[in-house]
């Protein structure tokens, strides 16, 4: 398989492929290898894990820059998620041992009667992944599943095969056996050849038509399955706001890593009282952004990672050209040999409109005026998907009523496009099943074994 800079075409490595017997060789080892990592103490898996971190800093920039040549993200975006990780991990490593202790739930001493729940690893694991942040959305996975005493079979996207590979080699360099953490390299074929292999668990982040194809499968094997899918996040910005602030903040949730984040804004409704001048600061902001090569220090807005992708945004901007939209920035395909497009402000939309209803993943997005919070709640709501949805307002009871209302995984006030380690990270509606981080997180590679233990 061929790797190619998404910036500029190039080559920048070929590497082989799982087939369906490597892959169900690599199954045999990992079952075989899993018995004895359980076994062992979890104060010396979460070790491996702390050496993983201590490694992950060293070599910090390395990785950097293999992970911008490879998905196209601005370098030093690609560094912010390098010390984001080492939060993550910083979580995993305090909260594990707690989190996945034996719970004593009764003792009843006169009936001599002990009920408690251990949390069982679940054996070996599938985590098949996406590029756009892979060492999030990876070590969201397999990070408390190690810790919980899985195996791990990784499927890194195709589109992020270097950095999968990095992974595993400093997993195995902290300690993790090579036949624990097991990279399965390759496309959509590799994910398919691991998903027939007997596994205990699917763990998946990527889109919503994967995911369903994967659920399909493993709905009828009665296996643990988690999707992480995709997302249509809403920002609403009531009249009450700092409004070039607000612009500033709203505009950097849609266009960080040039939009490819499943919780990027992908909406804004705009109170009408404010619309005209929030509009202008917004554009005024996207207009600053450096959109360029990701190498150069000074890039914000880099490379569209897939090029297919490129069509789904001209699609989009089309269709609500055609359906009355104004585009006052943007609109096309940045010329160049690699896959580019230009940061992109629509207005006069609706949800008739692409734009407004499907995922764009990438750097455009379409603004709309309403009337007030009753509209505006029913728009955020007019959805398929539900992964994140935010409100920016000075009055902390009108924010909590609103997001009281709105069907997402995570909500926010005054901030957008955010994750913290602490809270889970979940979506309903087409944005997923199941969830990552938090204790809950830590748990979610575990099946709780229910003890009832009555002294003789
Ligand atoms: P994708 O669905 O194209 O691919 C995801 C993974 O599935 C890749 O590793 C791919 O090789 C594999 N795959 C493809 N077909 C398969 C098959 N038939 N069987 C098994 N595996 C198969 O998604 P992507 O382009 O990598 O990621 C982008 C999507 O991921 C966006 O929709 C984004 O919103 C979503 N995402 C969600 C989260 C979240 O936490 N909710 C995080 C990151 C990305």
């Amino acid at each position: 398989m061929k790797i190619l800079n998404p910036w500029n075409g190039a080559t920048i490595a070929d590497v082989a492929t799982d087939g369906a017997r490597s892959v169900a060789a690599k199954y045999r080892a990992a079952r075989a290898a899993q018995p004895r990592w359980a076994a062992m103490p979890i104060r010396k898996r979460i070790e491996t894990i702390a050496r993983f971190r201590e490694r992950i800093v060293a070599l910090e920039e390395t990785l950097a820059r293999t992970l911008t040549h490879e998905v196209g993200k601005p370098i030093r975006q690609s560094r912010n998620e390098l010390k984001g990780l080492l939060a993550r991990l910083d979580f995993f490593l305090a909260e594990s041992t707690r989190a996945l202790r034996d719970e004593k739930v009764l003792v009843d001493h006169a009936g001599r009667l002990e009920e408690r729940i251990s949390h069982e690893p679940l054996g070996v694991v599938a985590n098949i992944s996406a590029w756009n942040y892979p060492y999030f959305v990876g070590s969201n996975v397999f990070v408390p599943a190690l810790v919980a005493g899985n195996a791990v079979l990784y499927k890194p996207s195709e589109y992020a095969t270097l950095t999968g590979l990095h992974i595993a080699e400093l997993l195995h360099e902290s300690g993790v056996p090579a036949d624990v953490f097991v990279p399965v390299i390759g496309g959509g074929e590799a994910g398919a050849a691991l998903l027939r292999q007997p596994v205990d668990g699917v763990f998946f982040t990527g889109s919503y038509a994967t995911g369903a194809k994967i659920a399909a499968i493993a709905g009828r094997r009665m296996i643990k399955v988690q999707l992480e899918l995709g997302g249509k996040d809403p920002v609403y910005v009531c009249e009450d706001v700092d409004v070039k602030a607000t612009a500033a903040a709203v505009a950097d949730g849609a266009f960080y890593n040039t939009g490819q984040s499943c919780c990027s804004v992908e909406r804004i409704y705009v109170h009408r009282s404010i619309h005209r001048a929030f509009v202008g600061a917004f554009v005024a902001e996207v207009k600053g952004y450096r959109a360029g090569d990701p190498m150069d220090e000074a890039t914000y807005v880099g490379a569209i990672t897939r090029r297919p992708q490129i069509d789904v945004l001209k699609r989009q901007v089309a269709d609500a050209r055609k359906k009355g939209a104004s585009i006052l920035l943007g609109g096309k395909p940045i010329a160049g040999k690699g896959n580019r497009f230009e940061p992109t402000v629509a207005v006069d939309v609706d949800h008739t409109m692409a734009l407004m209803r499907d995922e764009s993943f990438g750097p455009i997005i379409g603004i709309q005026a309403v009337g007030g919070d009753d509209e505006a709640v029913a728009l955020m709501n007019d959805t398929e998907y539900g992964l994140t949805a935010a409100v920016y307002t000075h009055d902390e009871r009108r924010a909590k009523k609103i997001l009281a209302q709105v069907n997402a995984g995570s909500v926010y006030w005054n901030c957008c496009d955010r994750v913290s380690p602490r809270l889970p990270w979940s979506g309903v509606k087409h944005s997923g099943i199941g969830l990552t981080l938090s204790t809950y997180g830590i748990q979610a590679f575990t099946r709780p074994k229910a003890w009832h233990l009555r002294g003789a």
